[in-house]
């Protein structure tokens, strides 16, 4: 295996030159800021991320004002990051960090896991960035540039080879300096893979390691990671039903929490048409109007959504709704509520086109 110092040490001074050194939740040692950055790029590109990480500092600076807003503004703020089960374990973990520990968060790796929706992964980021703990990261771009560099021949959709995986990556850690250089060599393997060792066709003539790279000396690095198991992708059908009331308010459910858009505000939602139909009257059958079913990309599935629209009359609206777990929500109401994007982007058009 290639030698650990020589690799730490590499990645730290190119990090120093060539790293990232901009991004808004860097330069900083305060937990709560790479908290709720890591949380966000989990499955989230960084570019996207931006936006959606400033907006939520201004409204929470400090994890005290996440852990004290109602879950439906997090999760409004939330909308179209995707994952919300993320913000859901946002949200709880502010309000743990908050009730159980004095505001402040944990102070080591191991104590952080304890929070929800931090794993090892997540935790060791935190606290290598903040208090420059010597322990290893191992998200999806660290796997890769590590199992290149050592040609790991385990197959990493085996747990026990993502633990062995872990091990090498612990014993490649800096073991000098560690307040500058852990933070340093944490964020260099990150933005390596981010920026040099990609999935496809990998910038080697550019790599900083690239002279103790083992997956480079057998020609063959994109051959890492070892994955036998691939996610297959999975397609789902809905049905939509959008009730209007005459003054533009739509008919929204809370959704329950698990499963697909998991306690977002949404339409109706039914597995097939002839369900939703067996839902109304007869009278308001006849009137449904039909939009063109679309496709949204999930990213281990596609949605196939049809909206069938119902025009209520004064009467029918003043009627009970459709579940107790709805209301009649206005276009203000959109703006800021939880809603899964396609939902939104649905309802916004319409708004511009009437
Ligand atoms: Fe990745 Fe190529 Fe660098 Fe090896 S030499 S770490 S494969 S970019």
């Amino acid at each position: 295996m290639s030698s650990a110092s020589g690799f730490s040490a590499r990645i730290v001074r190119w990090q120093k030159s060539h790293g990232r050194h901009s991004l808004p939740w860097q330069n900083t040692r305060d937990p709560y800021r790479v908290w709720l950055s890591e949380i966000m790029l989990q499955q989230t590109q960084v570019a996207t991320v931006l936006d959606y990480y400033t907006r939520f500092l201004a409204r929470f600076p400090t994890v005290v004002d996440l852990a004290a807003a109602p879950l439906d503004e997090v999760l409004g703020l939330w909308s179209g990051l995707g994952y919300y089960s993320r913000a859901r374990n946002l949200h709880r973990c502010a309000q743990d960090v908050a009730n159980l520990h004095g505001g402040q968060f944990p102070p080591t790796a191991e104590l952080l896991q304890t929070l929800p929706g931090v794993g090892p992964s997540t935790a060791a980021a935190i606290a290598s960035f903040c208090y420059s703990e010597r322990v290893a990261i191992l998200d999806g771009n660290v796997k890769r540039v590590l199992s290149r560099i050592t040609a790991f021949p385990g197959d990493l959709s085996e747990g026990k080879q993502v633990r062995a995986l872990w091990d090498i990556a612990t014993a490649m850690l800096p073991r000098r300096n560690l307040l500058d250089t852990m933070p340093r060599y944490t964020q260099g393997v990150m933005d390596l893979g981010a920026t040099i060792c990609t999935t496809r066709q990998p910038a080697c003539q550019q790599c900083p390691v690239q002279s103790i790279c083992e997956g480079f000396a057998l020609g063959a690095p994109e051959r890492f990671p070892v994955k036998t198991r691939k996610l297959r992708r999975s397609a789902m059908a809905l049905s939509l039903l959008w009730a209007e009331r005459a003054d533009g308010a739509v008919w929204l459910e809370r959704r329950a929490d698990s499963g697909i858009w998991g306690g977002l505000y949404c339409l109706p939602v039914f597995g097939t048409e002839e369900e939703l139909l067996s839902n109304l009257p007869k009278r308001q059958q006849s009137r449904l109007h039909a939009f063109p079913p679309f496709v949204h990309v999930l990213t281990h599935k596609d949605l196939r959504l049809s909206p069938m629209l119902l025009a209520l009359t004064a009467s029918e609206s003043k009627a009970a709704g459709f579940s107790d777990e709805g209301a009649w929500f206005g276009r203000a109401d959109w703006e800021v509520l939880g809603l899964p994007a396609p939902i939104r982007k649905m309802l916004v058009q319409r708004a511009r086109t009437q």
